[in-house]
């Protein structure tokens, strides 16, 4: 094995981390951790420190670590067969059966899954499809996508521009021209602070009914959002948001885009966002816990209108122009059936539902009354806290100040719990592997609290 001092020079010298501050990196002043092996929602790293991973990753290993029921069907699905391509008709008994297994767990009114490898290629898929579908459909300028300030939808060029976080545009030259925002549905930030929430989703449906009508619902396609938002803040929405966004968009004759991403498939103590907040969605995002990252996969789920129109365009225009070497590759599909598998036989999704519900309320018992923080707020295995610097007033610290980070810093220093500083606010993201207990849950906000006291008081 390499000695520890060998790997940190090599990590330094080669290695471009995503998400990174890169000269601070290279230069050795920023830290690196190198991760060895992990098991439920512990990981442990070559320093020999075991951390209790809090975030699941990035809110992907949701049937938890070191399963290996996905480990062994991984081994044999390679072993077998490790690779076959999917075009033109071909395919494997692995992608076929996460096909209908996949359907078989969707909310109503869905056809096919188109497979890709992670959340952002699949929202590019979604986006070629939605443009397809209006040439088909002969409204070659009803092209734009609406996307919400603060949503996470990837970081390629159309996902990138789809993500409504600052750093991800920033010298990248996005969003480009053909995604527009319209306003978060964050009822803590709302800049009114006497609005109800039903007033604040009422101005967020005028934000939504004005952005349509001056740029003309001829030219609009679609509109893309998380169920909650994750990234940009970990947000359940307002009560009735959604039904009122949804009854703008079918008045317009938008196509929704429900990007389940980390909500797919139970995090929030249901199969998927969309059965949880009542959307009808025409395509469904679907990655990380999909296989709960054993291998990287990802899935466009087609709904039933769309398909219709897709199958018009190929008898039109021929075999339809987009594939992936790896769209369904069969090592991920293995690991796919096998995770979907376990994630019923131990009930993980209830668990989900039930110990994150614990984990929101012990969060906030424990952390409600500090007065730097100004909201506990999740649902299901999510749940995020957020600092301000004045309560009464809704104040809020200066990004400059890194409280979010030094709060997240804190808590590993002192009691091994990762949690994550979300990028856009001081806000302290959680999502457990479905498997945490309820002592696990304590673990977690007991150490949230005293690295909160430790760094604010
Ligand atoms: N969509 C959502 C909601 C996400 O949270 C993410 C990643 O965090 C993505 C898309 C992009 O997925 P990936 O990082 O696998 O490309």
């Amino acid at each position: 094995m390499l000695r520890n001092d060998q790997l940190d020079q090599w990590d330094r010298d080669t290695f471009f981390h995503p998400s990174t501050h890169l000269g601070q990196f290279a230069r050795g002043e920023a830290p690196n951790r190198v991760i060895r092996t992990a098991s439920g929602v512990f990981i442990e790293d070559r320093d020999g420190n075991r951390l209790l991973d809090a975030f699941a990753g990035l809110y992907c290993v949701n049937a938890g670590y070191g399963r290996q029921e996905i480990a062994e069907a991984i081994a044999e699905q390679a072993r077998e067969l490790a690779y076959y391509h999917a075009y033109v008709g071909h395919g494997t008994e692995a992608s076929i059966t996460l096909a209908k297994m996949i359907l078989d767990r969707a909310p109503t009114g869905m056809s096919k899954v188109y497979f890709g490898l992670g959340g952002s290629d699949a929202n590019e898929t979604n986006v070629k499809l939605v443009w397809y579908y209006n040439n088909v459909l002969g409204r070659p300028e009803k092209k734009k996508i609406i996307s919400r300030w603060r949503g996470y939808h990837g970081s390629g060029l159309i996902t990138g521009s789809l993500t409504g976080l600052e750093l991800f545009h920033k010298k990248f030259d996005l969003p480009v021209e053909q995604v527009i925002h319209t306003e978060a549905p964050y009822y803590f930030r709302r800049e009114d602070p006497n609005q109800s929430e039903d007033q604040f989703v009422a101005h967020c449906v005028a934000e939504l009914e004005a952005l349509i009508a001056r740029e003309g619902a001829d030219t609009i396609a679609a509109f893309i959002g998380e169920p909650v938002l994750g990234t940009g803040g970990i947000v359940p929405p307002p009560e009735g948001y959604w039904a009122a966004i949804q009854d703008v968009l079918r008045k317009h004759d938008i196509l929704l885009i429900a990007d389940e991403v980390v909500t797919g498939f139970g995090r929030l103590g249901s199969m998927f966002g969309s059965d949880h907040y009542g959307l009808e969605p025409d395509l469904i995002t679907i990655a990380k816990g999909l296989t709960s990252a054993y291998a990287p996969l990802s899935g466009s789920i087609v709904g039933d209108r769309m398909w219709k129109v897709l199958e018009q365009g190929t008898d039109e225009n021929g075999p339809i122009g987009h594939g992936w070497t790896y769209s369904a590759h069969p090592i991920g599909a293995a690991a796919g059936i096998a995770n979907l598998q376990l994630i019923d036989d131990l009930n993980l999704m209830s668990n989900a539902g039930e110990v994150g519900a614990y984990l929101n309320r012990s969060m906030a018992e424990a952390l409600g009354d500090h007065p730097n923080v100004g909201d506990v707020r999740g649902e299901g295995m999510l749940c995020a806290v957020e600092f301000v610097k004045d309560r009464d007033s809704r104040t809020f610290f200066d990004a400059a100040d890194k409280i979010g980070p030094s709060v997240a810093a804190k808590l590993l220093e002192q009691d091994k719990v990762i949690a994550r500083a979300m990028p856009q606010g001081d806000i302290l993201g959680f999502a457990p592997p479905f498997c945490l207990s309820r002592d696990e849950a304590d673990t977690v906000v007991a150490a949230t609290r005293r690295a909160v006291e430790t760094v604010l008081g």
